[in-house]
């Protein structure tokens, strides 16, 4: 039987083909066919062993790699000057516990998902936003329950309504926007495969990190666009004062993130309250990316 189109489509892996071929990987499953084929051709005859390499060649083609589970072995086991000669640059894994306190922000900076610039200001670094943007391009799907359980480390996570989710059966969770459950996802995945001792973070430790990073996020996971960040006093008769925090994506509207703590915890904010209260987030400016999606 012809395989059609569509049957190649299906066996097509576009997470390690196209753009997202892996060098090293290719090189290796390269030579394994090269090495089988040879075999193949020793014990029978050239034009079969030719045959077998064609078919290891359309294999890896396709799939960006013939021997199952490449990309896990060549990670695992290609040494990182090897991978460094490939251009590259090895996943440093990095440990929250580094920061050597409980200030959360200090913690996502030695997790290597945020920079703090000379005058104190808040940003993703460069390398967790590309990953960030690459987990959330690879995604073919809107997060779900499994998403949930995962990035809470919960058993079960039960839909109760529109992103929000029983956890456990013993407590709710609810995200402001897709976009910002989308964001929580993505983070999730990403720190899981950075951050050495993320996985041994207690549920709120992690539900705090990723809200955080959802008030950083320069453009709108959902559709790419600029992200406004505010910030007010809020002081409400007979209660002590608080202030709010929250980032809204300027195209879709959607609420990414929003925060409220008593003032006397404003201090945990303040790097927040003092960076561009009023104005559009300037990062994707200062790092040169144009707001607007490029692809
Ligand atoms: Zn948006």
């Amino acid at each position: 039987m012809q395989p059609s189109l569509t049957d190649l489509g299906a066996v097509r892996r576009p997470e390690y083909t196209g753009e997202n071929r892996c060098l090293p990987c290719t090189v290796v499953n390269v030579a394994i066919a090269i090495l089988l084929a040879g075999a193949v051709g020793v014990v029978t005859a050239v034009p079969i062993g030719a045959a077998a390499l064609a078919v290891c060649l359309a294999a890896i083609y396709l799939r960006g790699y013939l021997v199952p589970g490449t990309p896990e072995l060549t990670e695992r086991y290609l040494p990182n000057s090897v991978l460094r000669l490939f251009g590259k640059e090895p996943i440093a894994t990095r440990s929250l516990e580094a920061a050597g306190t409980d200030d959360p922000w200090d913690r996502l900076a030695a997790g290597g998902v945020v920079d703090r610039s000379a005058d104190g200001t808040l940003s993703l670094t460069d390398r967790f936003r590309a990953e960030l943007r690459r987990e959330i391009d690879r995604r073919e799907s809107t997060p779900g329950a499994d998403d949930v359980e995962s990035l809470a480390d919960a058993t079960e996570a039960v839909e109760r309504g529109p992103r929000a989710y029983s956890i456990d059966g013993n407590r709710l969770l609810r995200w402001e926007s897709d976009a910002a459950l989308l964001a929580d996802a993505a983070a999730a995945s990403v720190l899981r495969a950075t951050v050495e001792d993320w996985p041994t973070l207690e549920r709120d430790e992690r539900l705090a990190l990723l809200e955080r990073i959802r008030l950083l996020l320069e453009r709108c996971p959902a559709c790419g666009g600029p992200v406004d960040r505010n910030d007010e006093r809020i002081d409400p008769c007979c209660q002590p004062p608080h202030i709010a925090v929250w980032t809204v994506c300027l195209d879709c509207d959607a609420v990414l993130a929003d925060v409220t703590a008593p003032e006397s915890d404003a201090g945990a904010w303040a790097e927040l309250l003092e960076a561009g209260a009023d104005e559009p987030l300037e990062a994707g400016a200062a790092d040169g990316l144009e707001y607007e999606p490029t692809d």
